[in-house]
């Protein structure tokens, strides 16, 4: 492995990757190891440059946006590291009136671009830590808008024909937190959004949003986000409150007092602590209640259950 990797290096390191680079500060939630080789291609041809060498010298991949769904193994990432971050990222107001986004930039910086337009539809989205691609793969989605909804052209990567697509997205291909257009199959580079004209209370909604997340979610802490699905029927936090877990705590991992759904990081957690810890709340959620949670945040790396 070590001499693929060597390999793979001497061809990336001109274009700007790094070899064992601390993956917790990549990640919202300040967790996870090393990964062996990292790389931020800033353009098409360098991501593709990339991904081909990968595959050409059998070393794994990994894609990852802003790090903010994710929870990086202490023990880090064995292969490649690719992360479409702000390297990849530009904004720009076409004449037909859609919104351009390369998959790099920050949502909140597209809510904010589109806002600033006049144009409606993404306000929900301002106050969501992750990049344009993770938000596709995620579908994200927040007070009742998702991404899909605005979503009218997609740019994409396709890992096994080695091709750029550009192509509206079909039906059914994003639903609640999951995507046709996510690693591995597919690694979006750009999308385009069509938005409404505002309505006049645009900007109050994108207030009255981020009020809320002050108030209801733990943003003084790392985390990554809500760690369980919406199960059909119920809430997640709800759920892991009626379980008395509030407060509970593996090491430096803890279920927020403030959001149940949320676990933080209150100074060192591991990513084992997290791990024990969401296995901890799903087998009480499951005795409380009977409804088994499945997790929305992403694991990577090394040594995962
Ligand atoms: C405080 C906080 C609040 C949050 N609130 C919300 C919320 O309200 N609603 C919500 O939906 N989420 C929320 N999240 C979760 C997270 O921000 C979203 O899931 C976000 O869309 C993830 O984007 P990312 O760029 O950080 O992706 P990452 O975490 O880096 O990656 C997530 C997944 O997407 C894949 N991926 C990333 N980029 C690409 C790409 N370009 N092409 C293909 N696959 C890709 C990765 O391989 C990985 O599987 C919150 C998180 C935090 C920390």
């Amino acid at each position: 492995m070590e001499q693929r990797i060597d390999r793979l290096f001497a061809i990336l390191a001109p274009y700007g990757a790094v070899k064992d680079v601390p993956l917790a500060a990549h990640t919202s939630f300040r967790i996870g190891g090393p990964a062996q080789l990292f790389f931020e291609p800033g353009d098409g041809a360098a991501l593709s440059l990339a991904l081909e060498s990968a595959k050409a010298e059998g070393v794994a991949v990994t894609l990852m946006g802003n790090g903010s769904n994710l929870l990086v193994s202490d023990a880090g990432v064995e292969g490649l590291v690719v992360k479409l971050g702000s390297a990849f990222s530009g904004l720009e107001l076409r004449e037909d009136g859609q919104v351009f986004a390369l998959a790099g930039t920050l949502l909140s910086a597209l809510a904010n671009f589109a806002a600033d337009h006049g144009l409606m539809g993404l306000e929900w989205a301002a106050g969501i830590p992750g990049s344009v691609g993770g938000a596709l793969a995620m579908n994200a989605g927040a007070y009742g808008g998702e991404i899909r909804q605005v979503l009218c052209e997609v740019e994409y990567f396709d890992a096994q024909t080695g091709e750029f697509l550009r192509r509206a997205p079909s039906e059914g291909e994003l639903g609640y937190r999951q995507s046709a257009f996510a690693w591995p199959a597919r690694v979006t580079t750009a999308a385009a959004f069509r938005l409404g004209p505002d309505d006049g209370g645009m900007r109050e909604r994108m207030r009255e949003y981020s009020e809320k997340r002050r108030a209801k979610q733990p943003l003084a802490y790392p985390s990554a986000g809500s760690v369980f699905k919406r199960p059909p029927g119920h809430f997640a936090g709800a759920l892991i409150e009626a379980a008395g877990l509030k407060g509970v705590a593996v090491g430096g991992a803890e279920v927020s007092e403030l959001h149940a759904g949320f676990i933080i990081n209150t100074g060192n957690a591991s990513s084992a602590d997290v791990h024990a810890l969401i296995e901890l709340v799903r087998r009480r959620v499951l005795e409380r209640s009977g409804v088994l949670l499945e997790p929305e945040i992403k694991f990577i790396g090394r040594e995962q259950p």
